[in-house]
């Protein structure tokens, strides 16, 4: 049998694209998925603020991907959960999907579309090279949070947590409800990488110090975790010689950041974007590799699950209409560049041929600015779009939604970046 759609992983991304491409008349639909149940990431996310967007309500993480769970369960399409994909292939029309679970051994599928929806994964110890002894008790912060809410094992009792991004802020609060004392937050920028709602809900409210410019430059402890040092940095993130101050802690946790899962897409030869680890996507969140499209965290780390969720949809809705030959081919490509205080833009190009009513686009400031333009200018500097914003950080995704004709505008190249206000 040769499938319509198969969608890789059945986290937020996944479950949102296959059912926008469902309802835009693709039946023949399979989600693969490894873990034993569909939701991704937000089985374990037990706390509320999810569908803030879509749903106007307030849900856990399991609540809003039961709600995807059970709108897909009025559709045709079919799940493989327990089954990891190996390694896809391109073999023009017809791709090809290899895949392994326990009940029918290795899978070797045929598709005419692929959608990547993978998620991330994320940085360890090891990543980020803190030195010191090798005692138990260092964890990422989402494999503590796994094993609390979904595992039942609580895995310390004197915690300092590493990084300020959203998983440690809300990992700070868990370890604190669930009896710990968490000593520090530290953080190695000058600001916090979380949304401002987290600094606020899980450290303030518990009043749970927050280090900002410090690290963590040793680990002390022979079985167990006894201690950590922490120092000051200066403006180049080298730790200041004596500002060394030690912390008696039992449990390390790290949320140290978010590497895109793309082990597949990189063997398949698809192109990445060194600035977002992610493959490099269009419009229609296709990678350079007709048919195969990808949303969601694998593309770019995203704070947001609605976020994710609408991603999801315009991959899903994209890979219905390349099924259906609906999707141009498009002979005018725009590239989007990250001008001055911008890390990185998401889609990196633009088919005019496909753009209907306007386009998104989805983007991360360097640093944290106050009062500053974001502006869109074209090939030859000529300003097309400029909105301001009292602050911008890079913990929060920035999006910014341009026209039809003002992409008309771009001669082929379209530069976002921040500009200060005259
Ligand atoms: C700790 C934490 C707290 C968060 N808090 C909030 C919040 O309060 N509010 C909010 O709106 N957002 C929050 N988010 C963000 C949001 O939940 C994520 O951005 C979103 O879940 C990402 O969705 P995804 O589908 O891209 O990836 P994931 O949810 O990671 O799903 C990817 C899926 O792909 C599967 N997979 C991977 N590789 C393979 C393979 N080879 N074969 C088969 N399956 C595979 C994985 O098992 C997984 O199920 C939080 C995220 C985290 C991690």
């Amino acid at each position: 049998m040769i499938y319509d759609l198969i969608v890789i992983g059945g986290g937020p991304a996944g479950l949102s694209a296959a059912y926008e491409a469902y309802n835009n008349g693709i039946e023949n639909i399979l989600i693969l998925e490894r873990d034993k149940e569909l939701g991704g990431i937000l089985n374990q996310c037990i706390h509320n603020g999810f569908g803030v967007h879509s749903f106007k309500e307030e849900l856990t993480g399991p609540e809003y991907a039961q709600r995807y769970v059970e709108m897909l369960q009025s559709t045709k399409v079919s799940t493989k959960l327990d089954t990891m994909v190996l390694s896809i292939e391109n073999d023009g029309d017809i791709k090809k999907v290899e895949a392994i679970n326990m009940e029918e051994g290795y899978l070797s599928l045929e598709t005419r579309a692929i959608i990547l929806s993978m998620g991330c994964r994320e940085r360890t110890r090891g990543a980020i090279q803190i030195p010191g002894a090798r005692p138990s008790g260092v964890f990422t912060a989402g494999t503590a949070q796994r094993y609390v809410n979904m595992e039942g094992y609580m895995v310390g009792k004197k915690v300092v947590i590493l990084g300020s991004g959203d998983i440690g802020l809300i990992m700070a609060r868990r370890m604190t409800l669930e009896g710990a004392k968490v000593e520090a937050c530290v953080e190695l920028m000058p600001y916090s990488n979380g949304l401002n709602r987290n600094i606020v809900q899980c450290l303030d409210d518990y009043n749970i110090p927050l280090l900002l410019a410090h690290t963590i430059t040793d680990i002390v402890g022979k079985h167990r975790l006894e201690a950590v040092v922490i120092q000051k940095v200066d403006e180049n993130r080298n730790p200041i010689p004596g500002t060394e101050q030690t912390i008696e802690c039992d449990t390390l946790l790290l949320s140290v950041g978010l590497i895109p899962e793309n082990e597949i897409t990189k063997n398949a030869g698809i192109a990445l974007d060194p600035r977002t680890s992610g493959p490099i996507v269009n419009e229609a969140m296709e990678t350079n590799v007709k048919g195969i499209f990808a949303c969601g965290n694998v593309v770019h780390v995203h704070d947001l699950v609605d976020f994710v969720s609408e991603e999801g949809k315009k991959a899903g809705l994209s890979a219905s209409r390349f099924i259906k030959n609906e999707l141009l081919e498009g002979q005018a490509v725009t590239e989007i560049k990250n001008g001055q205080r911008v890390n990185y833009t998401v889609p990196q190009k633009i088919r005019l041929e496909n753009i209907l009513d306007g386009q998104e686009i989805m983007f991360r400031v360097s640093n944290v600015f106050k009062n500053v333009n974001i502006t869109v200018r074209n090939q030859e500097g000529e300003l097309i779009k400029k909105l301001r914003r009292p602050v911008v950080a890079p913990g929060e995704m920035e999006k910014i939604k341009l026209k039809r004709e003002e992409i008309e505008k771009a001669n082929g190249l379209l530069t976002i970046a921040l500009e200060e206000v005259m």
